[in-house]
């Protein structure tokens, strides 16, 4: 099979999503493509690349899903609607049963958020996936990194410190390093865990309901701290955050404090939106949000730095990294 027989086989049959604003799609030396009227593009582009995002022997469908998920969830941070993507795939050799995998986990995303396959590129080499994403948000009204004020609420949707559990288990696993605190964790919840690592839910709708209400936003792809950070920087603003009220899944509730807090804090690969809103929008986040899981974690203050605050109002003495640095 080369090249050409490949994308046809896998990618390029498909039948993508339509958008009326994809005038040719994937076949030529390029896409064509309009913006639609009124409208701003939002573009992204993330790599995930074999035992750095992933072990190389991850299940292909959620290579493919993942790929996609978290180009998704740059989208949902920005308060964009997904349109189309370019896929360019690199990988070490043709294994048909791997490549429909992966194209199922990817297409199937894909064709669920209303994405379609516009072009790529498929050479040999190491594997790694890169998918380019494009998605529209009225003018003038993307969320940003750059928006937050003192006095602003923090918010995150979902649950944090899945993923960072789960990566713990594996790393745990593979150094034969048995983790005691997790030692008494259900299989149910193992898998629970695993499957929010594989297969990040992102937060599209709330990405899109938090126009004109979020004054600033991010996904949570490096841990909390890390990406809250990067919300605070940009106005020399810093922030105090009450560490019980940071939302966990049962999973860690079932851990103790000083395994459950770190990971809610400073793990990444949860994918989920940290937010902050200012005091006078409240009314309407309860409205824009009133069927999703989102929690108020915190404040934005003027003294820079962010403070964790215990249950007793003590200053936590976190050890959490900050963030996942790739040089
Ligand atoms: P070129 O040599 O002009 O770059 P290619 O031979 O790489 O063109 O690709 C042929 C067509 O197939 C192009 O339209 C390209 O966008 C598309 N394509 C290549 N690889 C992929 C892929 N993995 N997924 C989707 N489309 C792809
Ligand atoms: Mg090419």
């Amino acid at each position: 099979m080369n090249e050409f027989d490949l994308i046809r086989r896998y990618f390029s049959s498909h039948h993508s999503p339509r958008h009326e604003e994809i005038i040719l799609g994937i076949g030529d030396d390029a896409a064509l493509c309009r913006a639609r009227p009124g409208m701003e593009l939002a573009i992204a582009v993330d790599t995930l690349a074999a035992g750095v995002h992933f072990p190389a022997d991850t299940a292909p469908e959620d290579i493919g899903y993942k790929a996609l998920a978290v180009n998704l969830s740059d989208m949902a941070a920005m308060g964009a609607e997904p349109a189309w993507m370019t896929l360019a795939l690199t990988c070490p050799c043709v294994n048909e049963t791997w490549l429909a995998a992966f194209s199922q986990g990817l297409l199937g995303l894909a064709d669920a958020s209303g994405v379609a396959l516009i072009g790529g590129d498929t050479t040999r080499g190491p594997l790694t996936v890169t998918v380019q994403i494009t998605g529209f948000v009225p003018e003038g009204r993307a969320l940003t990194r750059t928006g937050a004020q003192a006095g602003d609420g923090i918010y995150v949707t979902g649950a944090l410190g899945d993923a960072g559990l789960a990566l713990q288990i594996l790393k745990n696993s593979q150094e034969d390093n048995f983790l005691k605190e997790t030692a008494g964790l259900s299989q149910a919840l193992r898998q629970y865990v695993q499957t929010r690592l594989d297969r990040p839910v992102p937060r599209l709708h709330e990405g899109i309901a938090l126009r004109g209400i979020a004054a600033s936003a991010i996904d949570v792809s490096d841990g909390l701290l890390a990406d809250l950070g990067h919300l605070l920087t940009p106005g020399n603003l810093g922030a105090v955050l009450m560490l019980e009220k940071i939302p966990l899944s049962s999973a860690l509730k079932s851990l103790p404090r000083e395994t459950a807090w770190p990971l809610a804090a400073g793990a990444g690969d949860d994918y989920e939106l940290c937010f902050t809103v200012p005091p006078s929008r409240e009314p309407d986040l309860q409205y824009a949000l009133a069927k999703c899981v989102y929690t108020r974690i915190g404040t934005v203050e003027t003294t820079p730095g962010i403070r964790c605050l215990c249950t007793d109002g003590q200053l936590w003495q976190n050890h959490c990294q900050t963030g996942y640095k790739h040089f």
